[in-house]
């Protein structure tokens, strides 16, 4: 039941816009004790908790951003989270192929979208200006995903 568990969480930690959430260090011990109660969906005012794979809470950007608010750790009745002074998490956005500026087609839905500026674009010649990411401004929050038109951003986890 455990491998079939981790399984569940390793694919939608590994699934574009399906993520684990936040302050969740151990994924073992996360898939071991996580009894899918559904409080940190309910908790979340984002709605972006979804019941995943498995019925294992998982972030999808597609409906929003995460605001590091904590109310998902706060109502979890087990020890699954870790305390807010650490990072949230360690992934940072990447910009895929079908991105409409690398199609020489402008836009900057993303950036428009980014609080922090981790995405700044550059005029190139001979194209429409390209979307470069600053990976030390990006925390990871997912508000980018959604308004991409062409679902060309996915999240990664940063080493
Ligand atoms: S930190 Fe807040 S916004 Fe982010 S997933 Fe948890 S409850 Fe939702
Ligand atoms: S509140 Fe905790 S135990 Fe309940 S589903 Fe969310 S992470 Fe799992
Ligand atoms: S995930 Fe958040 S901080 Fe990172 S590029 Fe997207 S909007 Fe900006």
């Amino acid at each position: 039941m455990v491998d079939q568990r981790r399984r569940f969480f390793l694919r939608s930690a590994q699934s574009s816009q399906q993520q684990p959430l936040p302050w969740i260090s151990d994924s073992e011990l996360f898939t071991e004790h996580c009894t899918r109660c559904g409080e940190c969906q309910r908790a979340c005012e984002e709605n972006i908790i979804v019941a995943g794979d498995g019925g294992f809470p998982s972030i999808d950007f597609n409906k929003g951003e995460c605001t590091f608010c904590y109310e998902c750790a706060q109502h979890c009745p087990e020890p699954l989270f870790l305390p807010e002074t650490h990072l949230p998490w360690k992934q940072v956005v990447s910009i895929k192929d079908s991105c409409l500026a690398k199609q020489n087609i402008e836009c900057r839905s993303c950036s428009d979208a980014c609080d922090t500026r981790a995405i700044r674009f550059q005029h190139r010649l001979g194209s429409v200006a390209q979307p470069e990411i600053q990976i030390s401004d990006c925390s990871g929050c997912g508000a980018c995903i959604a308004p991409c038109p062409v679902n060309a951003i996915s999240m990664e986890q940063h080493p």
